[in-house]
């Protein structure tokens, strides 16, 4: 087998190239399906890239991306710029906005958010893919299999329509200077004296003296699901 040096040799050279729907089809790979949004958070993170003057990102946190929703949005960030969810280039707050910062580690960075009236004209462009949507998606209404094909198809060719659009149409884009986070420590682990699973020595309890994990000692915690960020025990 080539061992590839590189992993992300294949995107870098798409954004180099400025091959918007190459990075799309790259997306569409780690988000499941195309949808729009997903080509919207493609097009921010290229564009903060260019403006930034990146064209690569290892995933070790030379760069962060700084999304405000858990929508398909942040997928389309997370695959052009590198930046996830487990490497902690990705930094999630829970504001329910499509926007994205894009930054270097010394703090120049670009805001990018969706204009309002991004909305309104997507579903006059597309007015079956809007129709489809709210019947089967927002309403959850029944729908027949060609209905449901039907979206899918519609979907995805609103989705690469949106790449060619002018940015000025649908994004606000700033330059922000931020304040990037310390490099995510490495935390030792412990053993629960419990379950005997091993976790990161931060996230133990103590019971009668001994280590114990969150679930073992029933505690409270923080939980990220489609509804946001929410405390659980
Ligand atoms: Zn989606
Ligand atoms: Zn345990």
């Amino acid at each position: 087998m080539n061992i590839p040096q590189n992993p992300r040799a294949e995107i870098q050279q798409l954004i180099q190239q400025g091959d918007l729907e190459g990075l799309l089809v790259k997306a569409g790979e780690l988000h499941g399906h195309f949808c729009p949004y997903l080509a919207l958070g493609v097009k921010a993170a290229y564009t903060a890239l260019k403006r930034l003057g990146i064209e690569q990102s290892t995933g070790m946190e030379e760069i962060v991306a700084i999304v405000e929703t858990n929508n398909c949005f942040s997928d389309g960030i997370q695959m052009v710029t590198g930046c996830t969810f487990a490497n902690n280039a990705l930094i999630y707050h829970d504001l329910g906005k499509t926007a994205v910062t894009v930054a270097r580690r010394d703090g120049a960075g670009i805001r990018i958010v969706l204009k309002d009236e991004w909305r309104d004209a997507f579903n006059t462009r597309h007015p079956e893919a809007y129709a489809l949507f709210k019947k089967i998606v927002v309403d959850r209404e029944e729908a027949t299999p060609a209905e449901q094909e039907r979206l899918m198809q519609v979907w995805t060719e609103s989705s690469f329509d949106q790449l060619g659009l002018p940015e000025e149409e649908i994004f606000d884009v700033k330059p922000v200077e931020i304040e990037v986070p310390p490099f995510a420590p490495i935390f030792a682990s412990v053993r629960c004296s419990i379950c005997g699973e091993s976790l990161m020595e931060t996230r133990a309890r103590v019971k009668d003296g001994k280590p114990v994990c969150i679930t073992c000692a029933g505690a409270e915690h923080y939980v990220l699901d489609g509804s946001g960020i929410s405390i659980r025990r």
